[in-house]
C-alpha cells in the first residue's frame, strides 16, 4: 500500500515514560502513570472520575455490569456501530434494539428512540461516529422521561466536544477507545468516564476483580474482600506509561488531524457540487475531532468496484460497517426497531480515506485525484 489507510502517530516520549516504570519496578495497574492518566482525563474530559481499561470493549462491559443489566433487558442502540456495543449487553443476556441512524452525521436518530422503548428498555448507547456528537440535549431529555440510563460509546470521541462539553461526560457514563485506530493511542486500551458520582465506588471495585482492593490501597479499609461481580479491567503500567505521552501531545495531535480533514474538505467541495459524492456534515454545536474522513457515494455507484480501483492504485481506503441488524450475530440476538433505510443505504455507500498524523498535502491530493477519477470512470462506463 503507498498511502495505506492508519500509520500509527507516536510522539516520540512512550519509550522513556516505558523505561522509567522499567526502573522503578512499577508493571502491575494503578501505578503513578495510570494516577496521571486518570488526573488528565479527569480535568479535560469532564468526568467524575475516570479510570483506564483495556479496551473500550472492556468498559463497555463494566457499563453493563454498573448497571445491573440482567437477561430480558432492552438496550437501545444504532445498527450502524463496532460490535462492541451490543456484544457487551449481549454477555449479561440483554437484547440489542437498533435503531436507524441520522442522515448528515450517521448518529443514532434521536427522534426514532421514543418509539422503541418498552417496558423492558434499560438504556440507550449513542455512538458518537467519526468524533461528531450525537444530538445528546434530545437523547438525554428521552432517557430522563422514561428514566434510561444514557452510556455514551466514545470510542472515536476524545477531544470532540458537543455545545462546548467533553463527549463521553454527558451520560452517565461514557466509554473511550485508545486502539491503534483511534487518534489517541496505547495499542490496544480504553477508558471508563464514571460520570454520577454515586457508581463511583461500585466502577472500581467491577474493575479490580469485584474487590475493593481499590479502597484499601488508599487506606479506608483495613482489608480487601470480594464484594461485586467483577473482572479483571485495567491495564498494567507500561500501557498507560504509552498513553501518557499521548495524551501530553493530545492537542496536537487533534490540531494536525483537523488540518489534514480540513484539506480534504475543501479538495472534495467541487466533486460534491458536481453531484459525484457527498462530504460529511459537522453540525454547528459539535466540536469533532477529526477522528475519520468519509465521502458517500450516490446510491448507483458500486461502492466495492471504486474500493477495488483505489486499492488497485495503492491507496487504502475502507468501507466501514456491517450493519449489526444484518449480521449473523446481530440476528440471533438483536432486535429491529422500525425501517433502517439510513443505515443501510449509508452503510453501502461509504469510503473512508487515509487519516493519520504525518499525512502529507501531495499524499491526500493523490488520494483525491485517485478516488475522483474512479468515479469518473465508473460513471462514463
Ligand atoms: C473502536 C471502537 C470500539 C472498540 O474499541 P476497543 O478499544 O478496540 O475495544 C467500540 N465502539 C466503537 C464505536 C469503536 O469505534
Amino acid at each position: 500500500m503507498k498511502i495505506p489507510f492508519n500509520w500509527p502517530h507516536m510522539t516520540g516520549k512512550e519509550l522513556y515514560n516505558i523505561a522509567e516504570s522499567h526502573f522503578n519496578g512499577r508493571l502491575a495497574g494503578d501505578g503513578p502513570f495510570t494516577k496521571k492518566c486518570h488526573d488528565w482525563l479527569e480535568v479535560n474530559g469532564h468526568t467524575h472520575r475516570a479510570l483506564l481499561t483495556n479496551s473500550c470493549t472492556a468498559s463497555l462491559e463494566m457499563s453493563a455490569l454498573l448497571l445491573d443489566v440482567k437477561a430480558g433487558d432492552e438496550i437501545i442502540m444504532p445498527s450502524y456501530t463496532f460490535v462492541s456495543t451490543a456484544n457487551a449487553f449481549v454477555l449479561r443476556g440483554a437484547t440489542p434494539v437498533f435503531v436507524d441512524i441520522r442522515q448528515d452525521t450517521l448518529n443514532l436518530d434521536e427522534t426514532k428512540i421514543e418509539r422503541a422503548i418498552t417496558n423492558k428498555t434499560r438504556a440507550i448507547v449513542p455512538v458518537h461516529y467519526a468524533g461528531v456528537g450525537c444530538e445528546m440535549d434530545s437523547i438525554l431529555d428521552t432517557a430522563g422521561h422514561y428514566g434510561l440510563s444514557v452510556i455514551e460509546d466514545a470510542a472515536q470521541g476524545l477531544m470532540a466536544t458537543y455545545k462546548g462539553k467533553p463527549l463521553g461526560s454527558l451520560g452517565k457514563l461514557g466509554a473511550f477507545s485508545f486502539h491503534e485506530t483511534k487518534n489517541i493511542i496505547s495499542g490496544e486500551g480504553g477508558a471508563l468516564f464514571v460520570n454520577d458520582q454515586a457508581l463511583a465506588e461500585k466502577a472500581e471495585i467491577i474493575r479490580e476483580k469485584g474487590t475493593n482492593r481499590s479502597q484499601f490501597f488508599r487506606g479506608e479499609v483495613d482489608k480487601y474482600t470480594w464484594q461485586e461481580v467483577g473482572s479483571s479491567y485495567l491495564p498494567g503500567e507500561l500501557i498507560a506509561a504509552f498513553l501518557w505521552a499521548q495524551l501530553e501531545d493530545a492537542e496536537k495531535i487533534t490540531e494536525a488531524r483537523l488540518r489534514s480533514w480540513d484539506y480534504y474538505h475543501s479538495l472534495l467541495a467541487d466533486a460534491e457540487s458536481q453531484g459525484y459524492l457527498n462530504r460529511p456534515i459537522i453540525p454547528s454545536e459539535c466540536g469533532h475531532n477529526a477522528h475519520l474522513y468519509y465521502v458517500i457515494l450516490p446510491e448507483h455507484i458500486d461502492r466495492n468496484r471504486i474500493l477495488f480501483k483505489m486499492k488497485t492504485a495503492g491507496i487504502g481506503a475502507v468501507f466501514h460497517y456491517v450493519p449489526l441488524h444484518s449480521s449473523p450475530a446481530g440476528k440471533k440476538y438483536g432486535r429491529v426497531s422500525g425501517e433502517l433505510r439510513n443505515t443501510e443505504v449509508l452503510s453501502k455507500q461509504l469510503i473512508r480515506l487515509p487519516l493519520w498524523v504525518g499525512l502529507s498535502k501531495e499524499q491526500q491530493e493523490t488520494v483525491v485525484q485517485v478516488l475522483l477519477d474512479a468515479l469518473r470512470s465508473n460513471i462514463n462506463v
